[in-house]
């Protein structure tokens, strides 16, 4: 059985991350979906929040499961038994982060590589911190998030006034 496994913050999931976790299910028997927790990193939604939106806007994709994740990466795939991480590819402006994190992780485990799928065209200009930088300024997030997400969005920023 082929496992993956797909980690970020998803602060919040965005039409991009679906079309990689989309596509990547096919990769894979099973894709696990991972929330990363980072205590030293702000975020707009907590983790918990993160994985019950992402768990909604996933929950059609039979092979795939959301989980938080407070390790580091490769130690998690070896719990979990994943023989690949998956990431996404925007811009050139990815390239040289998604480098180094690869070698790091090769450095750290190499039985366990990592595999990239381009984004589609049209959200390769799309990030999480965009749509916060949007939501906090008012603008329409619709476009570019899930329903749910949006929702959940819009829900904060009352909170937060
Ligand atoms: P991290 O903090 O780990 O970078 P993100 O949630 O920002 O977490 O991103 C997780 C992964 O999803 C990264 O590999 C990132 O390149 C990818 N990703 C983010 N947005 C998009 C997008 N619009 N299209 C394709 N991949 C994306």
């Amino acid at each position: 059985m082929k496992i993956g496994f797909y980690p970020g913050s998803f602060d919040p999931i965005t039409n991009g991350h679906l079309d990689i976790v989309d596509r990547g299910s096919k990769l894979f028997d099973k894709l696990y979906v991972a929330i990363s927790v980072n205590p030293n990193k702000a975020t707009m939604f907590t983790a918990d929040e993160r994985v019950a939106l992402v768990k909604d806007v996933l929950k059609d994709i039979p092979n795939v499961e959301v989980i938080k994740s407070d390790m580091l990466t490769v130690e998690h795939c070896k719990i979990l038994g994943a023989s690949h991480i998956l990431r996404g590819l925007r811009a050139v402006t990815d390239y040289d982060y998604e480098f180094q994190l690869t070698n790091f992780n090769r450095k750290i485990c190499d039985q366990i590589d990592t595999v990239f799928l381009m984004t589609e065209g049209q959200y390769s200009f799309l990030s999480s911190s965009s749509v916060r930088e949007l939501a906090y300024f008012k603008g329409d997030v619709g476009p570019f998030v899930p329903k749910v997400v949006k929702i959940a969005i819009q829900k904060k920023i009352m909170e937060m006034k």
